[in-house]
């Protein structure tokens, strides 16, 4: 079941490509230390050669290295990540064509704030925002006035707060244009109508108003630039654009209960309130469309709209995907009636899935080419959901998760560009052209349209040369993805034996089946009935199964984590149908009782490519299996 093509791909479990990555290391250090002596090579050497022969050098060496030697100790009880032995969160090994790029890239320490500060990894950045708009399906040629844009963010929590930011950009702006009142332009008839344009109307509105500019002479396209800024909420905050505007309210972020609790956040730290995050049901961990339309009918009858939808591809923590392709529907037949609103996708787990839907050349994957090879993948809503990626207004998609590259990358993508300029932080920019419509003029002032300020270049390196090894198709990146999904569809089959095997001592299940790589397990002793005794139980099960600050690696045979099934997410029916099929009473669910409202569960994240190692004949599941069997043979009856 291994595929060849990624055995170059990573350090490896066992680390079995340290020569190639110490090949590359040595070479590029070497290589950026010539780079130093060439820059003006009649410069002399500033510390002198016989510096290390004397002694405050060499005390300083040698605390260097004695606390160098502290850390590496330490570090020793990492999270082993890259073992196959790991099921646990989404991480795994690195990629090592990012790791290579990433450490050959830090000496430079490029500041990808603006291209005065990053000459090249600014390019960079803005390439890797085109390769994922292509694997998206957004349109990604920079000569096309509408093409996408994407940039990096520290992690998916920033590329959130992005997506929150542009949306009320572009639902508050119409309704500053009215306010600034630009004769002989066409603008929506009252606020209300204005407040409620899909962000497509919204940018074509802002277009209208730039040709507008475009035909003043400077100083007159200067002062109605700064009429517009005086009446946006961007400008006045929530509290006085509201009260100059009566007829409308804050409109509400509309995102499942699975959602990432970075929603949270993002509505906090740009002042609207936690109170506008509206929740919705979900049925099977996915949003409940029903439950949608009736919030959509309601904000609807009250003459709103809301400010943005989340559809989650690949929840945190069940990694089930919402049906984008229906909340899409829904939103286009909202605008009909005059109700539009924007359409993010919080993709940051499950973002790369994108790769197998598409062709070398760009192109959409029928389902059937997708599903070959695969016992279930994809699920008709799953292929449904990833092909509708194309008609979301902006996308997260954190690298740093199913990318395989080192922490401190996740990515925004918008479907189109021409609403950046909103968010555009430079007081004397007047809305006209000043970067002559060039694409990566514009975005070479990165600085100015992040959350972030400065930000390391090197992880635009890393994501930059990754997707350059491995092209973000089906026949590149694809098939690491496709590995994984192989690997889940293996831990299920051998999930459904094992659940054979344990007849009448425990009774195992998987409580739904998973939807793209993260695989949960449900398990209560047979006897047992009582919810609080399973969880209770389950926590003995578990605490070997998770890193500690106390214990050593080896001390651990397998490493996973754990969720828990609520009511409000799977639906109580669906729970009770969960419960049903591990021997618990339906009464001991209570609603009221802490540990018997909820049932705790086994998640496995199946990220790593060598879980089933054919070299060496060896299956990491059915060992987990295993190991699981012989645990259960000796853990205490639940009390
Ligand atoms: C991980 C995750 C986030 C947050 O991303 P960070 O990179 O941890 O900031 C947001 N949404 C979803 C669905 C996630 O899985």
């Amino acid at each position: 079941m291994s595929d060849p093509y990624l055995y170059p791909a990573f350090l490896g479990p066992y680390g079995e490509n340290d020569t190639l990555l110490e090949k590359l290391l040595v070479e590029f250090l070497r290589d950026h230390v010539y780079w130093r002596r060439n820059v003006h090579p009649e410069d002399p050497p500033a510390i002198p050669t016989r510096a290390a022969q004397q002694p405050d050098f060499q005390d300083f060496e040698a605390r260097l290295r004695r606390e160098l030697h502290a850390l590496s100790a330490s570090l020793k009880r990492s999270v082993p990540f890259h073992s196959p032995r790991y099921l646990g969160h989404m991480v795994s090994d690195l990629l090592l064509p990012g790791l290579a790029a990433q450490m050959l890239a830090l000496p430079y320490n490029p500041n990808n704030v603006s291209a005065e500060a990053a000459p090249v990894t600014i390019d960079l950045e803005i390439q890797v925002g085109l390769q994922l708009a292509r694997m998206l399906g957004f349109p990604h040629d920079p000569a096309q006035p509408y093409c996408a844009f994407g940039h990096l963010t520290s992690g998916g929590t920033l590329a959130n707060l992005q997506a929150l930011r542009l949306a009320r950009a572009l639902k508050c702006f119409p309704v500053a244009l009215r306010a600034a009142a630009p004769p002989g332009l066409d603008l929506p008839e009252d606020d209300r109508s204005a407040y409620r344009l899909a962000p497509d109307a919204s940018i074509a509105l802002l277009q209208a108003w730039q040709h507008w500019l475009d035909a003043l002479d400077a100083p007159a396209r200067a002062e109605w630039s700064r009429r517009l800024a005086a009446a946006r909420i961007e400008q006045l905050g929530e509290a006085r654009f509201f009260a100059r505007h009566p007829e409308l309210e804050p409109a509400p972020v509309l995102a499942p209960v699975t959602a990432h609790y970075s929603w949270s956040k993002g509505l906090k730290m740009l002042g609207l309130g936690r109170d506008q995050l509206w929740l919705l049901p979900t049925r099977g961990m996915r949003l409940d469309m029903r439950a949608l339309a009736q919030t959509l009918a309601e904000l609807r009858r009250r003459g709103q709209s809301p400010l943005l939808a989340v559809a989650v591809l690949g929840s945190t923590e069940f990694g089930t995907l919402d049906p984008l392709h229906e909340l899409l529907a829904q939103r286009e037949s909202a605008t009909a009636r005059g109700a539009g609103f924007a359409v993010h996708v919080d993709a940051a787990w499950g973002g790369y899935l994108a790769t197998l839907l598409r062709e070398e050349n760009g192109a959409l994957r029928p389902r059937e080419a997708v599903a070959a090879g695969y016992a279930r993948f994809p699920a008709a809503g799953t292929y449904a959901a990833l092909a509708a990626l194309a008609g979301a207004d902006s996308v997260t998609v954190d690298p740093h998760k199913l990318g395989y590259l080192a922490y401190g990358v996740g990515a925004f993508v918008c479907r189109d560009q021409r609403g950046m300029v909103l968010l555009d932080e430079s007081a004397d920019y007047v809305f006209g052209h000043e970067d002559g419509g060039d694409y990566s003029a514009r975005f070479r002032q990165l600085g100015r349209y992040i959350p972030e300020g400065s930000k390391p270049g090197a992880m635009a390196a890393a994501a930059c040369v990754t997707h350059r090894v491995m092209p973000l198709d089906h026949a590149h990146f694809g098939r690491l993805v496709r590995q994984t999904l192989l690997t889940c569809e293996a831990f299920v089959e051998r999930a459904q034996r094992f659940a054979a095997e344990m007849a009448g001592r425990v009774h195992v299940c998987i409580p739904y089946p998973p939807e793209s790589n993260l695989v949960c397990l449900a398990l209560n002793p047979a006897g047992n009935r009582d919810l609080a005794r399973a969880n209770r139980w389950l926590r003995t099960l578990l605490e070997p199964l998770r890193m500690d600050r106390d214990s050593t690696v080896q001390a651990h045979a397998f490493f996973t984590s754990s969720t828990t099934l609520r009511a409000d997410l799977l639906g109580r029916d669906e729970l009770l149908r969960v419960l049903a099929g591990l021997h618990l009473d339906a009464d001991s669910l209570r609603a009221d009782a802490a540990d018997a409202d909820r049932l705790l569960i086994l998640r496995h994240t199946l990220m790593n490519p060598f879980l089933v190692d054919q070299e060496n004949g060896i299956s990491y599941i059915d060992r987990y299996f295993e190991y699981l069997a012989t645990r259960l043979g000796v853990l205490p009856t639940p009390t």
